[in-house]
């Protein structure tokens, strides 16, 4: 309960009688994702050998469901606020939990860690101020384009540099690069993008691009570790057409400088479960346009052909 609660606060659930309007009173909850597996479930006989008597089993379970805990729903039960992720999770999560009031925050990126070095000197000669105030990021049309490419090359000459060191895959800084860099599971897809082989071997012919690929599978997720032996299968069979590499080790130094040194950011996800997916928008900071399903944060942020595109 602590973990959902202002800080500082104790909160006395857990002592009798039960106050829990105050409880209400002092509690946010944000819910971040419509994927089942993202709502911790514990078994009771595991709650009762942890918290002994400390609540009435009864009163748990009206809060937190009859048969496990459901932290999503203690959270719902006991917060007076509820938000989602993005306008659309919002909507989502209301049809998933009917009877509660679900806002929408969408989510956010911290400017600074997010720009890479080339487009920071540029804000700073712009923009001053601006990673304490990001809205003067508006202004970045203001930016004449020949120093925004410039700094665009430095980033995918070091992005370039990055793939040769980790993979020895040798890219070219004059073809495009296609980025797609997140966590490793089903509902994201990264191998939509290879579902027509012939397809993509004629387009990749006509039209030569790069991909950059990168990301882990969470432990559990036998399914994300079967896409990514299912990438790099695919990389094997479109090796004399399409020079293809995948990242190791996927963290924020990879994501920085993927989402920085590509030209285009690809997103495709199965809607409505990508819940915000905010690499997209560290990629527009560094200048790089999504290509991406509408889904998530996109919905908010795609301005056909000015941010990106939608799929
Ligand atoms: C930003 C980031 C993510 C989340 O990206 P999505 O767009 O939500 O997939 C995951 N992992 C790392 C290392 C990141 O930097």
């Amino acid at each position: 309960l602590r973990r959902y609660s202002r800080p500082k606060e104790e909160l006395r659930l857990g002592e009798s009688p039960y106050d829990i309007p105050r409880v209400r009173e002092m509690c946010n909850f944000t819910t971040h994702t419509p994927v089942e597996a993202g709502h911790d479930k514990f078994p009771y006989d595991l709650v009762q050998r942890i918290l002994g008597n400390f609540i009435d089993p009864m009163t748990l379970k009206s809060l937190a469901g009859e048969d496990t805990l459901n932290m999503t729903h203690l959270a719902l039960n006991l917060s007076e606020y509820i938000n989602g992720v993005a306008k659309r999770h919002a909507e989502v999560s209301r049809q998933l939990y009917p009877g509660y009031r679900v806002q929408a925050v969408t989510n956010g990126v911290h400017p600074f860690t997010w720009t890479c070095p080339s487009f920071a000197k540029l804000y700073d000669i712009h923009l001053a101020g601006w990673c304490h105030e990001p809205e003067l990021l508006v202004h970045a049309d203001r930016i004449p384009d020949q120093t925004v490419w410039e700094a665009h090359i430095q980033a995918k000459n070091l992005l370039i540099e990055k793939v040769k060191k980790l993979t020895s895959v040798g890219l070219s800084a004059e073809v495009p690069i296609l980025g797609f860099g997140r966590r490793m599971t089903a509902y994201k897809r990264p191998d939509l993008l290879f579902s027509d082989l012939e397809r993509l071997k004629n387009i990749a012919r006509k039209r030569p691009f790069q991909l950059v690929l990168a990301g882990k599978a969470h432990p559990k997720d036998d399914g994300g570790k079967r896409l990514i032996e299912v990438l790099h299968a695919h990389m094997r069979q479109l090796a004399d057409v399409l020079p293809i590499a995948f990242l190791p080790s996927y963290d924020m130094d990879i994501a920085l400088a993927m989402v920085s040194g590509v030209d285009v950011w690809l997103n495709t996800p199965l809607r409505p479960l990508e819940a915000s997916g905010t690499s997209g928008m560290k990629a527009a900071l560094n200048g790089v346009p999504q290509l991406g399903v509408l889904d998530g944060w996109w919905i908010e942020g795609c301005i056909e052909g000015v941010t990106g595109w939608a799929i």
